[in-house]
């Protein structure tokens, strides 16, 4: 009688854990959830000091991850870092 009191108890702090588990997973999954939502939204900055893959110069946002060809804020064709670059250099050029 006490040995199936027992094995009920196991099993029910085994599913206890199991739960904690799945909790905590769940949790993992939507900080990381989060972090890619903050990343898709790029960040400011001018573009100038390089560092990112793509580029909008509507709203100055950096955008870090691939595959962000439109700015995920304003919906304008992102550019590349060396597009950025170019064109700073040649608008530094223009000035001279
Ligand atoms: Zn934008």
């Amino acid at each position: 009688m006490d040995d199936k009191i027992d094995i009920a108890e196991l099993d029910r702090k085994e599913k206890e854990q199991i739960e904690k588990e799945r909790l905590k997973e769940v949790a993992k999954g939507i900080r990381a959830r989060e972090q890619e939502e903050a990343l898709r939204k790029g960040r400011s900055g001018k573009g100038h000091k390089g560092g990112y893959l793509t580029f909008c110069r509507f709203c100055h946002r950096e955008f870090t991850i691939p595959g962000i060809v439109k700015c995920t804020i304003c919906g304008h064709d992102t550019m590349t870092e060396s597009e950025r670059m170019d064109e700073l250099k040649t608008r530094i050029e223009e000035h001279k």
